[in-house]
């Protein structure tokens, strides 16, 4: 079969590879039709884990059963699933309680100690193959898959933001407590900021701020009718405050990570946490969703090479305020955005700028790595010629 393959720092080809198969007996394999292209698989791309080379990578993966395992029970050849980025066993510690972003049956334990999740194609998540390919074997697959409804195909586009960036924006909202009523700040106009925008709309936050440099993805939060404001141009805290009674923002979202960057390209890692810290109103809570990681010996900053952050700790803590961390347990929301988007109360495809076969994905990591103008979201479909 073909698949994207990493090879070394921004070296990734289509090359022929064997193909996926079931190895265990709670196994399926997908043929995908389509795949997506995330901000977080730009950290590999870009030589910014230790990921290794040969890795076939894709998270967001949407695709037809094609084979089934035999203990398999639920889920049938032509199914059409959408699958969240974690694999997950159902049946651990963690699995049992819904948080199957730290699942303890797949996990690598020889990443570090206590090491708890698994991902498709990803750095430090086990030895998974990713969809950007045209098959996938799904492990423990009765409890990974979601079965999509009889509009798949016409809203698979939409369907399959839920693989990662839509409960993960909604994960921010819920990590960070918005309430209805209330205000949320977000830092990060990419697909995940943009996602944690429609879910705070749809959760009824009064005041919605996304904060980016750049033009062409805040141009997509205003649409939703959300405030944009640039970071290049504005003093957000002041900004902030003066939009909220002096008290600054109710809740914040981290929708950014490890790499984040001031608006002339510079890699500044504590910079949108200390934001959050300063503009979130005593109090508040700040839901961290963007990818940080334990180690990244490539960095420039010292402390970020050992995964560490000059936090402003002082004032987080003079303020009272609290934190959730960590990825999306997908599962815990993906069946119910699953009917907001079969109801149209939600349409997260509204962010792809690009859609293309597998054959150009090389090219595509290329402009969206650059953060190329209007490059914001790509989809592959692995079935188109
Ligand atoms: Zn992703
Ligand atoms: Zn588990």
């Amino acid at each position: 079969m073909k698949a994207l393959v990493y090879h070394g720092p921004r070296k990734v080809s289509i090359d022929t590879v064997p193909d996926a198969k079931i190895e265990k007996a709670t196994d399926v394999v997908i043929r995908l039709t389509t795949t997506n292209i995330c901000g977080s698989d730009l950290h590999m791309y870009e030589g910014r884990t230790d990921v290794e080379k040969g890795k076939i990578l894709g998270h967001e993966n949407l695709g037809d059963v094609v084979e089934v395992g035999k203990a398999v029970d639920s889920i049938k050849k032509g199914d059409k699933v959408v699958l969240p980025f974690n694999i997950a066993c159902g049946f651990c510690a963690n699995c049992e309680r819904g948080l199957t972003g730290f699942c303890l049956t797949c996990a690598d334990p020889s990443v570090m100690p206590g090491m708890a999740g698994a991902a498709y194609g990803f750095a430090g998540m086990g030895p998974y193959s990713g969809g950007q390919a045209e098959y996938l074997r799904v492990p423990y697959a009765d409890f990974n898959c979601l079965k999509l409804p009889d509009d798949a195909a016409e809203k698979e586009n939409d369907y399959v933001m839920l693989s990662d960036i839509f409960p993960t924006g909604w994960h921010s909202t819920r990590l960070a407590g918005l309430k209805p009523g209330e205000s949320i700040l977000i830092y990060g106009a990419g697909p995940v900021g943009l996602m944690a925008a429609l879910s705070a709309k749809i959760q009824g936050a009064s005041q919605i701020f996304v904060v980016d440099h750049k033009a062409d993805r805040l141009a997509l939060a205003g649409k939703l009718g959300a405030t944009p404001i640039n970071s290049s141009n504005d003093d957000v805290s002041e900004q902030i405050r003066s939009l909220t009674n002096g008290l600054g923002a109710d809740c914040g979202a981290e929708c950014v990570g490890y790499q984040c960057s001031n608006s002339r390209g510079k890699e500044i890692p504590n910079m949108v946490m200390n934001a959050l810290v300063d503009a979130v109103k005593a109090t508040g809570t700040l839901g961290v969703v963007g990818v940080f990681i334990p180690q990244d010996p490539k960095a420039g900053d010292p402390l970020e090479k050992k995964g560490q952050l000059a936090f402003d700790f002082g004032k987080f803590w003079f303020k009272g305020q609290k934190m959730g961390t960590g990825q999306c347990n997908v599962k815990a929301y993906n069946r119910r955005l699953m009917q907001l988007i079969h109801h149209d109360k939600a349409n997260p495809s509204f962010i792809i700028s690009h859609e293309l076969p597998l054959a150009q994905a090389p090219e595509a990591y290329k402009h969206f790595d650059n953060r190329d103008e209007g490059w914001t979201k790509v989809i592959l479909h692995p079935q188109a010629a």
